[in-house]
């Protein structure tokens, strides 16, 4: 299960040997994904550029070199999809665990189950309603919105869920999250705030879910596996564009405002900054995700990553256990870009770059950077196997 790594001073070369090449910017699953299409049904020669120096984007985990423990190095990762094409695909890469994904939230020092569900309404108003009084009691609590449409983010929260849950477990942490009011952030962040009406507490509804049996880093050795494919770790393509004819296929999966070097403006984003801590317990906090609603807390949520596979037993039941606090953070150019900015300013901007990169012969834009979206992992999978059969298959 070796990668073939090459060596960033054999890129030229290498690449001048092959028939067709097809230049992949990115390693992501979006990345992997098509390098692996391309490569084992396409049999075409694939130069993966990754700056970063390991492979996977932000969906990689390793173990941690001190407790063994498997670290999620940009944020806890669960693989969770409706489709059983994706779900086939990836399978074909790794086993999954039967890890379910659950979250909880403290708030003023007590802790509820999140989405809202029968359980944190009963628990956080002392109550003992049943499935069907859930629509009354909360459209109750939503009446003033009922005859408008609501202006901002907290008028559609509270539209959806009503005043005290909104105050209770959205308000502050959106907040936090976003670094604005509510009442200041567009009301298309939320489509829905899902609310179940029973006590299922599973964080997704998704019929697959699970984390790879050992780790992400592993199924991305395996989607990069093939001999055909060479990556090219710590570098990034503005080092090495020069060593390509203009004319070679490529898919860029960065972002699109930084391919045209920025030339109508930046495409701004939210980031994260994380802090990581060992600590000697067995069990930090007794689950993976616990968020926290309180504007005097300044991390969004902890991830305690032993949590993601219990099955893995001597590591589970170790003396020690890894966290890591999650921060929301300005972002500014050069910042590690998370979250799209979804305004009107942006998605203008993301169209004028995406209307330019997509009209140069031999360009495929993907990935979440290349898109702009938020996309989970499925997605970014399934777009990358629907770009393969629509610009490559033959
Ligand atoms: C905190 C957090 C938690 C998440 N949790 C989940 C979850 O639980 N489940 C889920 O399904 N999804 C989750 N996601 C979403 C998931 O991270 C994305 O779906 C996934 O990363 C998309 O993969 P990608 O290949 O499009 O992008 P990325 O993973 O971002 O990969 C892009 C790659 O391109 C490289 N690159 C960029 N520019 C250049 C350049 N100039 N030269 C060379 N390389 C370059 C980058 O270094 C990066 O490795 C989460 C996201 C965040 C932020």
């Amino acid at each position: 299960m070796e990668t073939p790594f090459s060596d960033f001073s054999r890129l030229g070369e290498e690449f001048r040997r092959c028939r067709k090449p097809v230049v992949v910017v990115g390693s992501g699953i979006f990345g992997s994904v098509m390098a692996e299409r391309l490569a084992s049904d396409g049999g075409r020669d694939v130069f993966v550029l990754e700056k970063r120096s390991q492979f996977g984007g932000n969906s990689y985990s390793a173990p941690d070199p001190e407790t063994g423990i498997e670290t999620h190095r940009y944020g806890s990762h669960i693989f969770h999809t409706k489709s059983q094409r994706v779900w086939d695909y990836i399978s074909r890469f790794t086993k999954f665990n039967t890890y379910r994904h659950k979250v909880m939230i403290t708030r003023r020092g007590r802790v509820y189950a999140m989405p809202i569900s029968l359980f944190t309404i009963n628990t956080f108003f002392e109550k003992n309603l049943k499935p069907a009084d859930v629509a009354p009691f909360l459209a109750a609590s939503a009446e003033k919105f009922r005859d408008r449409v609501p202006a901002n983010l907290e008028e559609k929260a509270i539209s959806l869920i009503g005043e005290d849950l909104y105050r209770a477990f959205i308000k502050e942490y959106t907040e936090k999250q976003w670094g604005r009011p509510a009442a200041e952030l567009p009301a298309e962040i939320i489509t829905r705030l899902p609310v179940r009406r029973n006590y299922n507490i599973d964080y997704f509804n998704d019929p697959f879910q699970g984390i790879p049996i050992d780790g992400y880093g592993k199924l991305f050795a395996r989607l990069l596996e093939n001999p055909k494919i060479r990556v090219f770790l710590n570098t990034d393509y503005f080092d090495v564009r020069g060593l390509f004819p203009e004319s070679v296929e490529t898919v860029w999966t960065g972002p699109a405002d930084r391919l045209l070097d920025y030339k109508y403006g930046y495409l701004e984003w939210r980031s994260l900054r994380f802090e990581w801590e060992t600590h000697n317990t067995a069990d930090f906090q007794g689950t993976s995700v616990m968020n926290y609603a309180d504007h005097d807390v300044p991390w969004t949520r902890i991830h305690e990553f032993k949590h993601y596979h219990p099955e893995r037993e001597e590591i589970f039941e170790s003396a020690k256990t890894v966290i890591c606090k999650e921060f929301p953070a300005a972002w500014k150019p050069g910042d590690e870009p998370y979250y799209p900015i979804n305004n009107e300013r942006n998605r203008e901007l993301y169209k004028k770059y995406a209307g330019e990169i997509t009209q140069r012969p031999g360009w495929h834009l993907g990935g979440r950077l290349g898109a702009y979206q938020y996309w989970d992992m499925d997605r970014a999978v399934e777009n990358a196997l629907d770009l393969y059969e629509r610009a490559f298959r033959r």
